[in-house]
């Protein structure tokens, strides 16, 4: 596609934009009256005007039918967990057994480490994208300690080659392959929250059980964001949280994808809880856990209802969009921000933009390194009605979210931060 760099050309687009409809149906920001130039979706998304009323039917069926509504509720509260299956096995790339909405995202994660990460005394080491989120950092730390593994021991942290900020796949690959004897768990987040790389899942996937290890994947800022495969590429687990792309509220109800081929293995260990037991007589209340057949089989507890809620409201306006078509516009938006930055005079003398410039090596965040002023810049955006993400030291991420992002936010984005770089 060409670009041009005017307000009447992003407009256009906003025009003929077959999604247009849906930025409608959220609640949009204001700052000092004015709608904002939000662009925090990968952080916190935004709320469907539609969740406040599956929130109230929730309330409604609890203040009229008490326990009752385990049964009687419009959407049964036994069953909940169920409905939210077909709507995030399609975002991942799943069969509906693979996948269960529950607790948070690094509650998951455990969970997962504790059934696939399973060190012995020569397969031992996880590898893992440096500069991982802190809590996965936090996880990966704490399960080598449970083991008795030194983490700087344990623990082989990728980072890019001098004077680049991604990873290159075949970087990835050899280290793999370097390392094959002694892996027992690759771990990458699917698109790395710092630099916005999107990872290539396959190739990873194929190295690493090529190496006999199990691999994993925190789709945080994958998830609604980049159409995923997980069953195909045979990813082994999953785990994300459904507050940033997926808009299911601050605190939402995160979820977990075990692949097929681990559904009925009762060898593997888990931690477990009796939700995760078998439903036909999870009620009988007996000793002994046998495990729900797939992911369900690793629910601790009886599903969070409110949370839930919010989660079918944001899906129902996925499955309505379709993550292809989503997908589509995003690479567009995208493209669109990165356009005008680079149309910048002397942008390089500002800054560089660290994520990928392909469009399949990135979701729809960009990471602005900034080379100077950087937080007075980012300041005067936020006086200015842009709602942006300041990350420590120096980078901004912006990410324009097709469901609800329009070309012109985009357009008066670029004019705003260009203000703000001559100040
Ligand atoms: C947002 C995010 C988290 C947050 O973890 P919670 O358990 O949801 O608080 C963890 N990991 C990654 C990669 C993230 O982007």
């Amino acid at each position: 596609m060409n670009f041009e760099n005017s307000l009447s050309f992003a407009k256009k687009l906003d025009r003929t934009d077959p999604l247009k409809s849906l930025r409608q149906k959220f609640h949009l920001p204001k700052v000092n009256g004015q709608t904002a130039l939000y662009f925090t979706g990968n952080s916190l998304g935004l709320q469907p005007k539609a969740t406040k009323s599956f929130l109230t039917q929730e309330l409604s069926d609890w203040a009229a039918l008490g326990v009752e509504g385990h049964f009687h509720a419009k959407r049964p509260w036994l069953y909940y967990h169920k409905f939210s299956k077909k709507a995030l096995s399609t975002l991942v790339g799943a069969k509906p057994i693979e996948v269960v909405a529950m607790n948070q995202l690094t509650v998951n994660l455990h969970l997962m480490m504790t059934s696939f990460y399973r060190p012995t005394a020569s397969r031992y080491k996880i590898l893992t994208e440096a500069g991982a989120f802190p809590s996965d950092q936090y996880a990966f730390e704490s399960q080598l300690k449970m083991h008795n593994i030194h983490p700087d021991d344990g623990l082989i942290e990728l980072m890019p080659r001098q004077g680049e900020y991604a990873l290159r796949t075949e970087d990835i690959l050899k280290a793999i392959d370097e390392h094959r004897d002694q892996l027992a768990l690759v771990i990458f987040g699917a698109v790395q929250y710092y630099s916005g790389q999107f990872f290539d899942i396959k190739k990873i996937t194929e190295a690493g059980h090529r190496a006999g290890a199990y691999v994993g994947f925190d789709l945080a800022h994958a998830i609604g964001n980049v159409p995923l495969s997980l069953h195909k590429h045979e990813v082994d687990f999953a785990v994300w949280c459904s507050y940033k792309y997926l808009n299911a509220g601050p605190g939402g109800i995160a979820g977990t994808f075990v692949h097929e081929t681990h559904a009925s293995n009762t060898t593997l260990v888990r931690l477990a809880g009796w939700w995760g037991h078998h439903e036909k007589d999870r009620f009988q209340m007996k000793k002994g856990f046998i495990p729900m057949p797939g992911a369900d089989g690793w629910q601790l507890s009886n599903v969070p209802i409110l949370s839930s809620a919010a989660l079918l409201a944001s899906l129902a306006l996925f499955e309505e969009a379709g993550i292809k078509n989503l997908r589509k516009k995003s690479v567009m938006l995208t493209g669109y921000l990165e356009y005008l930055l680079n149309s910048i005079d002397q942008h390089h003398e500002h800054f560089t933009i660290i994520t990928n410039s392909k469009a399949d090596e990135r979701g729809c965040q960009l990471s602005i390194l900034m080379k100077k002023n950087g937080k007075k810049v980012f300041n005067a955006l936020t006086k200015n009605g842009v709602i942006g993400d300041w990350r420590e030291p120096d980078v901004i991420r912006v990410a324009p979210v097709p469901l609800y992002n329009t070309f012109e936010d985009v357009f008066q984005f670029v004019t705003l931060f260009k203000r703000a770089l001559r100040k």
